[in-house]
């Protein structure tokens, strides 16, 4: 990968189209079928990878266009997962969603994501990072009726995860992300078996990895449980030694607008820092020198080199002219930093 200062990226989803799936919410249903679905999540990836690079992102991710859902979507993929008949569970001890069960011990028949990335490599020449979901996630995002115990589940997933991690990796990968939000909620299972399974996860990958840890999409559920958080929310310094022990390479954070102290990030020092500087869970489009500001904030407890402007969290339920906005802010913010540090924008 090419050596970028204050490389920007967004930490994974996009609004699809509405042709594709009808816009503003979860796990919307597609709009097409067959054939046709395909060619239409191969078009909107196309746009998504656009709308990026014409805004200046430097780290393309797909927009997850052909995902339903972030955690889901690969369940779904497994066998031993029976998503016929799903069960209402409470994710994350905030939410109630349908998901799908498992019954059987999982495995990984074929390449979930393998061909999609190949496809989004083959359009552009930047690096390009691919988000799939961590363990301890994924098993806090369904029923289990089989093994009876989450620390056994996520390493069974583990297990998959690092099989499509590798493949995704020789498909040209630069970068892959485990999202983890469900580590801002469990600290004993993260400290007891969370992180061991993402350790699982990452097993004899060259490439960069990354975890994240966020406060979740703007969704009414996430916003009523922050809350209730109180005035600093300190999650993070419960699971930061751990990551900082850890072999992932990037962790990626939720900052601007949130009451997280800033100098939690300190406990991390020496890892690459993607730093949310775009707050998710509003339609208000920041100024880039909002995001400046934001990122010139953290500049005090991550080294220049090692900051990576990115956004809170996936902006799926946003509308697109916001998210398309939220880009733009995005990198004119860290183009501002940039500037002031120096250096002039990277250039291809
Ligand atoms: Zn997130």
């Amino acid at each position: 990968m090419k050596k970028i200062l204050l490389p920007t990226s967004i930490v994974g989803s996009l609004p699809k189209p509405a042709w594709l799936a009808p816009p503003e919410k979860l796990w919307s249903p597609w709009k097409l079928e067959g054939d046709q679905l395909l060619e239409g999540k191969q078009d909107a990836l196309r746009i998504s990878l656009h709308e990026q690079q014409l805004a200046g992102v430097d780290i393309i991710s797909d927009g997850e266009q052909t995902r339903q859902h972030f955690v889901t979507t690969f369940i779904e993929h497994l066998s031993g997962v029976d998503f016929e008949n799903r069960k209402t569970v409470r994710i994350r001890d905030r939410y109630d969603a349908s998901v799908p069960m498992v019954v059987d011990q999982i495995a990984r028949q074929k390449a979930v994501f393998v061909e999609d990335a190949k496809f989004l490599r083959k359009q552009t020449n930047k690096p390009i990072k691919w988000a799939l979901p961590g363990p301890m996630t994924m098993v806090d995002t369904l029923y289990d009726n089989h093994y009876k115990s989450r620390e056994k589940l996520a390493w069974e997933f583990a297990k998959v995860l690092n099989e499509e991690a590798r493949e995704l990796q020789d498909a040209g990968v630069d970068i892959i992300q485990f999202d983890e939000p469900a580590f801002n909620v469990f600290f004993d299972e993260v400290n007891d078996w969370g992180m061991a399974a993402l350790e699982k996860a990452i097993e004899g990958l060259k490439c960069q990895t990354a975890v994240h840890v966020c406060y979740g999409y703007g969704i009414q559920a996430n916003n009523d449980w922050k809350k209730t958080l109180g005035s600093e929310w300190r999650q993070y310094e419960e699971i930061f030694p751990k990551i900082q022990k850890s072999k992932i390479d990037i962790v990626s954070l939720e900052c601007h607008n949130s009451k997280v102290p800033l100098n939690l990030i300190e406990l991390v020092r020496g890892k690459k820092v993607m730093v949310g500087a775009i707050d998710v869970a509003t339609n208000t489009i920041e100024s880039p020198e909002e995001v400046a500001n934001t990122l010139r904030k953290t500049l005090e407890f991550v080294d220049a080199e090692n900051l990576y402007p990115s956004t809170n969290c996936g902006m799926a339920p946003l509308s697109r002219n916001v998210a398309i906005g939220k880009l733009n802010a995005l990198a004119a913010g860290a183009e501002i930093i940039r500037k002031e540090l120096g250096v002039t924008a990277p250039t291809y």
